[in-house]
């Protein structure tokens, strides 16, 4: 039988009653106190309400006392470097390096989830690293890397930690992006965005049952979150992983994408990427090549200028092509760029404006 999105965060809260270990405490920044020591958390829309000793749905929050906690700052189980490409941002400082972050725990459970070892995981349950934002934006520097990324899990449920890290990296001159599903409410992500540099939003699907029965999410809520950074001015891509047989139609790719023109415009880089079988979701093949350019053409008769193929190497559509002159102005081959041809935000070529940060 089918469960509800609202079933499931129940369950998941009962059954995590159980006593915590010691976690460094941070109390969180968007919650209300209710009766009885009871909270509710207000960073994701699932407001999920706790009694003393519960944890939240994405298992990093806690309520103690009546108080609730992130039981993850500072504690990354996930530190490493890697090409801006790979997140992936086509759109931003190509062919730089970006210092990638990431907790245990999600707020939402993708059965295909490409990194379902750290996402679907409890804090006690992984090694984690001692890295207060102080130590992170050292580490940044010394790598000489200009961009905090904060990916790989979900970094709304490690918001604490990324917005205190933001704010100290923009002060030290690095850049910050952040790879998110988009399940966040407004409140908070309005107060992150000035400390953001760029976002990429995975797109799960176009379809509100397919949010509910293979995320636990609500697409009404993401599609919230790319209106805001659009109103907000803020550099943000957009992934839409596509599989086999559960929203690689036609129809839905092609009302996902007049949504798109309609509301976010022409210039939102689109990256459609090839689904590779995962966690729970072994049965279904690879997306067939054809199946991305049908959508990278439906796109594009859309309008959408920046439409990409992604886990492809090597396809003429990992490239981006000047929408006025149509000339190849970055060339890219797998991660590595070979050719770019923009300059100070134009096409080399032909002088147009290309929407992103370059520089
Ligand atoms: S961030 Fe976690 S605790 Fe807060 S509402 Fe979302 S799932 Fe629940």
């Amino acid at each position: 039988m089918r469960k509800t999105v609202a079933v499931q965060i129940l369950l998941f809260i009962l059954l995590s009653s159980l006593p915590s270990p010691a976690f460094p405490e941070q109390e969180a920044l968007f919650y209300k106190k209710r009766d009885n020591d009871e909270v509710q958390c207000e960073l994701c829309p699932h407001r999920c309400m706790l009694s003393d000793g519960q944890r939240g749905f994405c298992r990093v929050r806690l309520n103690r006392n009546g108080v609730l906690y992130s039981l993850v700052f500072g504690q990354p189980c996930s530190v490493n470097v890697g090409p801006i490409e790979k997140a992936p941002f086509y759109h931003f400082l190509p062919g730089s390096k970006r210092l990638c972050v990431a907790t245990a725990g999600c707020n939402m459970r993708c059965t295909y989830c490409q990194n379902w070892e750290i996402s679907q995981t409890s804090p006690e349950d992984i090694r984690s690293y001692d890295l207060p934002p102080e130590k992170l934006v050292e580490k940044a520097k010394s790598f000489g890397v200009p961009t905090i990324c904060f990916t790989y899990s979900e970094p709304i449920i490690f918001y604490e930690y990324m917005y205190a890290t933001s704010k100290l990296a923009l002060s030290e001159g690095l850049k910050t992006t952040m790879v998110s599903n988009g399940f966040i409410n407004q409140e908070p992500m309005k107060k992150l965005l000035p400390y953001m540099s760029a976002v990429k939003i995975d797109l799960k699907s176009f379809s509100e049952s397919f949010y509910q029965d293979v995320c636990a999410g609500r697409l009404e809520n993401v599609l919230e979150t790319l209106r805001l950074l659009k109103k907000e001015g803020k550099h943000f891509e957009i992934v839409v992983l596509v599989i086999p047989t559960l929203n690689d139609s036609s129809m839905e790719i092609l009302k996902m994408c007049q949504w798109i023109h309609e509301n976010l415009g022409d210039d939102v880089p689109l990256h459609f990427t090839r689904f590779v079988p995962a966690y729970k979701l072994t049965s279904l093949p690879m997306t067939p090549v054809q199946t991305l350019e049908k959508a990278h053409s439906l796109a594009k008769g859309c309008g959408l200028n920046y439409v990409y193929i992604g886990n492809v190497p090597g396809h003429m559509f990992n490239s981006t092509y000047c929408p006025s002159c149509k000339k190849r102005i970055v060339h890219r081959s797998g991660y590595e760029i070979k050719e770019l041809h923009i300059k100070k935000g134009k096409c080399a070529f032909c002088g147009y404006d290309i929407p992103g940060v370059w520089e």
